[in-house]
């Protein structure tokens, strides 16, 4: 079957005409449906759809690689992206994190000259996997995909108020790892929405709907309630974990709540010392003054302090040093990535002596291969979580996890 057949279009875009020439002849005697344009002025005017690969140039003179990828972003147009160029790798790579932040598809990046025989293989693997994605799914994968619960289903507002009053939230922990010894240092408990009717929802489909209705304290509420009957489950199967609470920046602005959270917890006979609250950079800086009053009697009474998702906000360095944080997360996104990219291997050694250097402790997360958690070891970092050791678990499950992995 050709690409033609299958309406997989595959464009070359690059103001050097003998470059788009040679790379369509290869593409046609290879089998695949390709047209070229030396303006990107003219390409941008093409129906272009998500089944379509593009190959860009970044550096064109009457519109550039990045304009072309806003343009065909605005207008909703999401092929897969190629990007070549002749300026140096940082050049490129800084275009694939704009792609990035706009969720567009950038599966690969060259430098010119371009390696042809790369080129080519990597057109034929996107090509087979377009192909796959296209063609109906076989009957078997239907039924099954149709009996599957709807995670991830987006929530309306109703959905969302109806399931606080209801109190449809559940707690998943995922184990925190001591990467030397393999020893359990801690849980963290991230929640989850147990929908009658849609499944399981993941945090993600629902917090920013409940910054954004300030329903946020009350979802706070229900984590704290969920954490008060989920521990004595764990003093029963042996275990006084160290567990991890994540907040929002709406939790920082209600100066009651260290009191709240502290006598709520003293209630159910734990000790603020077994929890650590994690808050990310952008939570801390919607309110620094207030947020600093906060933290500092959080530590106080006892509690640990976490800032989450490092690397990613906009803290600088004064508000870091001057939050009395015990533990700095290093973002999944540059944990996943530094065996593959050296600038995120870069951040990521980056944040290890950033921690050190402020004595905290540094964490990594998102660790899903023997590899990268090799590579945090010899760099420093000796505490981390991940997919590699353990997914969130349900309550159960975690505490056979623990008990299996920990005896
Ligand atoms: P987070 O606190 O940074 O939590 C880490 C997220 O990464 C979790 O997603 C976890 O399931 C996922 N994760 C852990 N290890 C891996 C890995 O190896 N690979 C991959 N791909 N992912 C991994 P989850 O549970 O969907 O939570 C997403 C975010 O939602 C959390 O990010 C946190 O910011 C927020 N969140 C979760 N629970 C709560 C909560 O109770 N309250 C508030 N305010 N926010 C919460
Ligand atoms: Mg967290
Ligand atoms: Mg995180």
């Amino acid at each position: 079957m050709s690409s033609s057949d299958l309406n997989i279009n595959i464009y070359i875009v690059d103001d050097e005409l003998e470059q788009v020439e040679m790379l369509i002849e290869m593409l046609r005697l290879a089998g695949f449906n390709a047209q070229g344009y030396i303006l990107a002025t003219n390409f941008i005017e093409q129906n272009i759809t998500e089944n379509d690969i593009v190959v860009l140039d970044l550096n064109m003179p009457t519109m550039d690689g990045i304009e072309v990828m806003r343009t065909l972003h605005d207008k909703a147009c999401k092929p897969d992206y190629l990007l070549m160029s002749g300026f140096d790798e940082r050049v490129l790579h800084s275009a694939k994190q704009f792609a990035e932040a706009k969720q567009l598809s950038v599966k690969e990046v060259f430098t010119k000259p371009l390696d042809t025989m790369r080129f080519l293989k990597l057109i034929g693997e996107l090509y087979q996997e377009k192909k796959r994605a296209l063609q109906p799914l076989s009957r078997g994968y239907g039924e099954a995909k149709k009996n599957m619960p709807k995670a991830d289903a987006s929530l309306t507002l109703d959905e969302l108020r109806q399931a606080i009053k209801e109190q449809q939230f559940v707690l998943f922990y995922q184990p925190k790892i001591d990467l030397i010894s393999g020893q359990l240092l801690g849980l963290e408990a991230l929640i989850r929405l147990k929908h009658p009717e849609k499944g399981l929802i993941t945090p993600n489909q629902f917090i920013p709907l409940a910054e954004q209705n300030i329903l946020i304290s009350q979802l706070t509420g229900e984590v704290i309630n969920n954490l008060v009957n989920d521990y004595p489950e764990f003093v029963k199967a042996g275990l006084t974990p160290q567990v991890s609470i994540n907040i929002s920046a709406q939790d920082l602005m209600d100066l009651t709540m260290p009191e709240r959270f502290a006598s709520l917890l003293k209630l159910a006979g734990i000790s603020p010392e077994w929890i650590t609250i994690e808050l990310t950079e952008s939570a801390i800086l919607s309110s620094v003054s207030d947020s600093l009053d906060i933290l500092n009697r959080l530590r106080m009474k006892g509690f640990q302090l976490s800032i989450d998702d490092f690397g990613t906000g906009h803290s600088s360095l004064v508000q870091l040093y001057q939050a009395p944080f015990n533990e700095l997360k290093i973002d999944q996104h540059f944990v996943m990535r530094m065996m593959q990219d050296d600038e995120a291997m870069s951040i990521v050694k980056i944040c290890i002596l950033l921690a050190k250097e402020l004595r905290m402790k540094a964490v990594a997360e998102g660790i899903e291969d023997q590899v990268t958690l090799n590579k945090l070891k010899e760099l420093g970092c000796n505490v981390g979580q991940g997919y590699l050791m353990s997914r969130p678990l349900p309550l159960e499950d975690i505490c056979d996890w623990v008990k299996t992995h920990h005896k």
